[in-house]
């Protein structure tokens, strides 16, 4: 056995959903296998996306040797735009992963600079001291792999997302087979009179591909609406992953010159994310997309935590239309199945794995728990189970695995519209801060030559509700009187003045109505 550590340090995704990135460490070479996003958490007001601290990358910058991707989904490439700006090396993936990436790099200008390498499924490549196994698995997106990384000290098995089930001993049994959905779709185009829309992940391309299928067994024109579904339609196509005959396709402009029994729409949206072609076409405002009364709607996903209110809004939009709306209600054939194993499967994989040491991997808190307890209960087949969290350092050598202390690890805000500019925790502070006190503006003007105070203060207020009782009266009383009590020097330095005027009266106003809006003073010298 080769003297020499190799170390294992999860910047993200264990302990969250979201932000899977790993890194790997063989004395002065550092691997990374995925770099993910999150998407935020109601509480970070306008920020778009959350991707992981890669601090520890970037002290180790002259070691870093490449990113693997597993597969293509956001919370395994979504970071990559944000890490590449800082640490630009080299990324492996297949061609589909690969294909998806240069889409959003090519967004961010990062395109040029990139070195994109492809693995081929079945292959093996070298990185340093790491040999590389890419073996194929199953999941919701294609060509998805899991990764045997071949160190001086044993293997390591990164399984990807084929097996990692968000809540493995929540659900038992087996995942229904993609092919139960087809049951469904036959069911649904055979009793819907109508335009039939479907929408489902744009990256489910096996779901794409099944309705532009049964779609054209059931006489139907296709036409695909939404950015992220002709994206991903357009690269699978490409790719050799879905054929679509010609004269099927049709362009949303000429919808309107086909009866709606001949038209299956696909468009995205399917979480009611409110600038989706699905949202716009609920409310009546796209362009092409028009539901009209007795039109199908399919939700052809899983509804993501935290997206109930959203969808469940869009879908009564839609029934305001007068359209039927079909999703996943539990009932069978169902209209979605997961792509992600369940405890049966997560059992058979370490039964064919026999792993000396088990890490859970990609979920919250209390689902690596889960998958820990699954696994030891499985006497013979898993040597140790360690439950490590992101930041958390796990060591091997010769003599066995153990926690070696910790790195930096942490979430970084990227605001609207941007996927580089970071967003300080202060910002969130004073977002969080306004949208539940609102703010108050005391404008004093000042004359420049005798610095005296010209008029009464002025007192705007937004997001806050003054009342009817005087307040806004006595609040600019408070600012006369915090002015009188200023010497000249202090009038004169805007600074200590705008400051004095916020305490006093944020103790006014906290007293008066136990709120505490922002207060920012603002002096016009006229
Ligand atoms: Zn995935
Ligand atoms: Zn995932």
């Amino acid at each position: 056995m080769p003297s020499g550590k190799l170390n294992i340090v999860p910047l993200g995704g264990l302990g969250e959903f979201g932000m899977n990135c790993m890194a790997l460490r063989w004395g002065d070479d550092i691997i990374v296998v995925d770099a993910g996003l999150m998407f935020p958490e109601a509480e970070l007001l306008g920020v778009d996306i959350v991707v992981p601290d890669i601090s520890y990358l970037l002290e180790n910058r002259k070691h870093v040797r490449a990113i693997i991707l597993t597969h293509g989904h956001e919370d395994h490439i979504g970071a990559l735009p944000w890490i590449l700006s800082e640490l630009n090396v080299p990324v492996w993936g297949t061609e589909f992963t690969l294909a998806y990436v240069e889409d959003r790099l090519d967004e961010h200008q990062l395109l040029d600079d990139a070195d994109l390498r492809e693995i081929r499924p079945g292959e093996r490549f070298k990185i340093g001291p790491f040999t590389i196994h890419a073996i194929q698995v199953t999941h919701s997106l294609v060509d998805c792999v899991a990764l045997a990384i071949h160190t001086p000290l044993g293997v390591v098995l990164h399984t990807g997302d084929f097996k990692v089930d968000p809540t493995p001993t929540e659900r038992k049994g087996y995942t229904p087979s993609e092919r139960s959905v087809r049951r469904k779709f036959d069911e649904v185009f055979s009793h819907t009179q109508r335009r039939l829309f479907i929408s489902c992940f744009s990256s489910s391309i096996h779901r794409i591909k099944l309705a532009v299928d049964v779609a054209r067994e059931h006489g139907r024109k296709v036409c695909f609406i939404g950015r992220s579904m002709v994206n991903s339609s357009e690269i699978a196509e490409d790719l050799g992953y879905i054929q679509i005959p010609e004269g099927l396709l049709i362009q949303p402009g000429e919808m309107k010159n086909y009866a709606p029994e001949n038209v299956c729409v696909l468009i995205s949206g399917t979480q009611g994310e409110p600038m989706s072609a699905l949202s716009r076409a609920a409310v009546d405002n796209h362009k092409h997309a028009k539901i009209e009364k007795g039109d199908t709607v399919v939700l052809s996903s899983r509804i993501i935590p935290g997206n109930e209110k959203a969808i469940y809004r869009m879908v009564d939009h839609l029934f305001r239309r007068e359209a039927h709306v079909i999703y996943d209600d539990g009932s069978y054939p169902p209209v979605h199945v997961s792509g992600h194993a369940s405890q049966e499967e997560l059992k058979l994989i370490i039964n064919l794995v026999r792993p000396k040491y088990f890490v859970p991997i990609h979920g919250e808190y209390r689902q690596l728990k889960l998958h820990a307890e699954l696994a030891r209960t499985m006497h013979g087949a898993v040597g140790n189970v360690i439950l490590i969290e992101s930041g958390d350092v796990l060591e091997f050598d010769e003599l066995g695995a153990r926690k070696a202390g910790r790195v930096n690890i942490g979430r970084v805000c990227i605001d609207s519209g941007s996927r580089t500019d970071v967003v300080e925790d202060l910002v969130i502070k004073d977002r969080r801060h306004l949208s539940e006190d609102g703010f108050v503006l005391p404008i004093i003007a000042i004359n420049k030559h005798t610095g005296r105070v010209e008029t009464t203060p002025e007192i705007v207020t937004r997001g806050f509700n003054p009342g009817d009782n005087g307040l806004l009266e006595r609040a600019r009383e408070i600012v006369m009187e915090t002015l009188e009590q200023s010497s000249d020097e202090e009038k004169a330095d805007y600074g200590v003045i705008k400051e004095k005027i916020r305490a006093d009266l944020k103790r006014y106003i906290s007293k008066q109505t136990q709120r505490r809006p922002l207060i920012m003073p603002v002096i016009l010298e006229i």
